[in-house]
């Protein structure tokens, strides 16, 4: 029996939604009201203890076995809803090793230090003189009401060198676990001493709600720095970990969107606000390993940031300046050309949003939280927050003000993955330059630098290079072929219902823009499409007409082919059908192929992350898509011909 079948076995199914949900028996199943939407007059809600399966027959319309309805009422993924269960069915998922539960005992020894801590610095924040210090400072300054104090349970560290040692010794923890919990730091000669003092203390929990250290800030404005968090540990790693993450999750999930801001003040009085949405990477610009914990629950992130001098601007000044920084180990908050690299990689939807000067995201949105929905709503492309960034108060009328502008941002558009994407960039740049988008191809081509790649091997050393180049090929190869198909079109407009009926009789699908995989060729089709279902003009007056102001398209006129005797002129405009409708097969064919590929990678790199909970539905697609490769196949292994 599997581990899945075990847990499903050993727990019952009525049990554990009736945790949530009120049930009343009916006859063999249970109903209620769905937790998942608004409603007080049907209950909707079904569960169906012979299958060990529930349903939502109102809005949602939705239904699943109980890993599911735990995936959705926590807003956890399917790996932790099976970690969360089978924890409560008492199944081990993995054999522990002596080691591991070593460390696992370690690690739970510690947190309860931590919880204690918590207690600590609460009763210090709530009981003591200086305590009240903080406090106010929380309610005026901060606009944090009391009963967010206690949901963040904020707390303060008091001044002295040994306050909190003494208390966890007068405990009876031994100093060496006090230290180890980041509580005390240790001097040079064995003396410790208390990390955080006269500080306003803020506790940092994992996305499960575990504890693993805390962030303190200073009271007094004399003091340096500003934050300091605990130190690096088995408990604390702030790579991978999002302030807030364990209360937002449930809003990023049900809002398909996470909001990143750069403080903790910024997500504990957003989120009092309402808006429950928000993290924070604490002072540090957002890592792989964090994105890849949002993506668990969306994949639209957007980037909230602060406009002072640790947020935008300073690092705008040169991207060149930020990306050295990064190799400095330094932690620039925005890093524009590593968060595309993640963004391509990942398959994220990153987007920044412009804050209002001097205005952090905890006042506007104490302020006026319309406007701050209204800031998140306009968030755009990281590639456009850059360029107007750069742009902003410049002359663009200045040959030199537009090269040094597109020298810095072209090699961020040429990270960008996705081609089309990568066109629209360049033709928005080409636009609020006022340059011709064919100088940005050419700009982007001679800033080619060479790639540092990691010697290990000779082989590894050609392998990337060879790659590219193979990459380059094939997609210069399917621009040439949708070029030629396009050339032929914009002579021949309405040949496309001549192409349709060719296709369809080989069971192939009619002829769309989709069929062109850069957005200029899927401009240009549909230009040719829309001459087609207009009523006002030649098809070819038409044309014309569009193509007047957009000189790219004039690339596309061919010479007429010299005409000779008009049997002559008829085969060589059926041959050039002929050929244009195998060229948009081979097109396919090559881009069919493509995606086969990726579908195959994303399978095994989801399996090796363990994610085969989406193994059906990708089946599917891929299977449709082998089938459409093999109709493909088929009619090119003939000659085309069409009368
Ligand atoms: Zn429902």
């Amino acid at each position: 029996m599997s581990t899945i079948d075990e847990i499903r076995n050993r727990l019952d199914i009525v049990d554990i939604i009736s945790e949530s949900v009120k049930l009343r028996r009916s006859g063999k199943n249970y109903t209620g009201f769905c937790p998942f939407h608004a409603n007080t007059r049907t209950p909707a809600f079904v569960v169906f203890p012979d299958s060990g399966s529930w349903r939502c027959f109102g809005e949602c319309n939705e239904g699943g076995d109980l890993f599911q309805y735990v995936m959705k009422k926590e807003g956890v993924d399917f790996k932790e809803a099976l970690k969360m269960l089978a924890d409560r069915a008492g199944i081990q998922l993995e054999p522990l090793t002596p080691q591991k539960k070593e460390r696992n005992e370690r690690v739970d020894h510690l947190r309860k230090l931590l919880e204690e801590a918590i207690m600590f610095y609460r009763n210090q924040l709530i009981n003591s003189e200086p305590g009240k210090l903080a406090r106010t400072y929380l309610r005026e300054k901060r606009g944090i009401k009391p009963e967010t104090e206690e949901a963040w349970e904020l707390g303060y560290a008091p001044k002295g060198w040994d306050a909190v040692l003494n208390y966890f010794k007068s405990k009876g923890y031994p100093i060496s676990d006090i230290v180890e919990a980041g509580l005390l730091t240790e001097r040079q000669d064995g003396k410790v001493y208390d990390r955080f003092r006269h500080r306003i203390m803020i506790p940092i929990r994992d996305m499960s709600g575990q504890m693993t250290g805390f962030g303190g800030r200073v009271l007094d404005p004399e003091d340096v720095p500003k934050f300091i968090n605990s130190p690096q540990s088995i408990l604390f790693d702030k790579s991978s970990i999002l302030y807030g993450l364990d209360k937002a999750r449930r809003a990023i999930r049900s809002e398909n969107q996470a909001v990143i801001v750069e403080g903790y003040f910024d997500v504990i009085v957003v989120h009092q606000e309402g808006f429950q949405n928000v993290v924070s990477p604490m002072g540090t610009a957002l890592t792989e390993i964090q994105i890849r914990m949002l993506k668990r629950f969306t994949r639209r992130l957007t980037l909230a940031l602060d406009p002072d001098a640790a947020g935008q601007k300073a690092t705008l000044k040169g991207l060149e300046v930020a990306r050295e920084a990064l190799d400095h180990n330094s932690d620039p908050i925005f890093d524009a050309r590593g968060l595309i690299h993640y963004e391509s990689r990942l398959q994220a939807d990153l987007r920044v949003c412009t804050l209002p000067d001097e205005l952090d995201p905890d006042e506007i949105v104490i302020q006026d939280p319309k406007l701050w929905e209204q800031i998140i709503q306009k968030a755009q492309p990281i590639i456009y927050h850059v360029l107007e960034s750069l742009t902003e108060g410049q002359d663009l009328d200045d040959p030199k003000v537009k090269s040094t502008i597109a020298a810095q941002i072209l090699p961020l558009v040429k990270d960008v993955a996705n081609p089309i994407e990568r066109d629209a960039y360049r033709q928005q740049i080409a636009r609020i330059l006022k340059i011709d988008e064919r100088v940005l191809l050419d700009a982007a081509s001679h800033s080619n630098r060479p790639r540092k790649y990691k010697k290990q091997s000779p082989h590894s050393e050609e392998q990337p290079a060879h790659t590219a180049k193979l990459e380059f090929n094939e997609q210069g190869k399917i621009n040439m072929i949708e070029r030629g198909i396009l050339a032929y079109l914009l002579k021949k407009p309405e040949s496309k219902y001549k192409i349709n009926r060719f296709l369809r009789s080989n069971k192939l699908d009619q002829l769309t823009i989709t069929d062109f995989s850069s957005s200029e060729n899927q401009h240009i089709i549909q230009i040719i499409f829309d001459s087609l279902s207009q009523g006002d003009l030649d098809p070819l007056d038409f044309i014309a007409e569009k193509v007047e102001d957009e000189t790219f398209l004039k690339e596309l006129e061919q010479p007429e082919p010299s005409k000779s005797s008009e049997e002559e002129l008829k085969n060589t405009d059926l041959r050039e059908l002929e050929e244009s409708a195998r060229m948009i097969m081979q097109a396919r064919q090559l881009s069919v192929n493509q995606q086969i590929r990726d579908f195959r990678f994303m399978q095994t790199s989801q399996e090796e992350e363990g994610n085969n909970d989406q193994g059906v539905i990708h089946q599917e697609r891929l299977l449709d898509l082998i089938k459409k490769r093999g109709l493909l196949d088929h009619a090119l292994s003939k000659p085309v011909i069409i009368q």
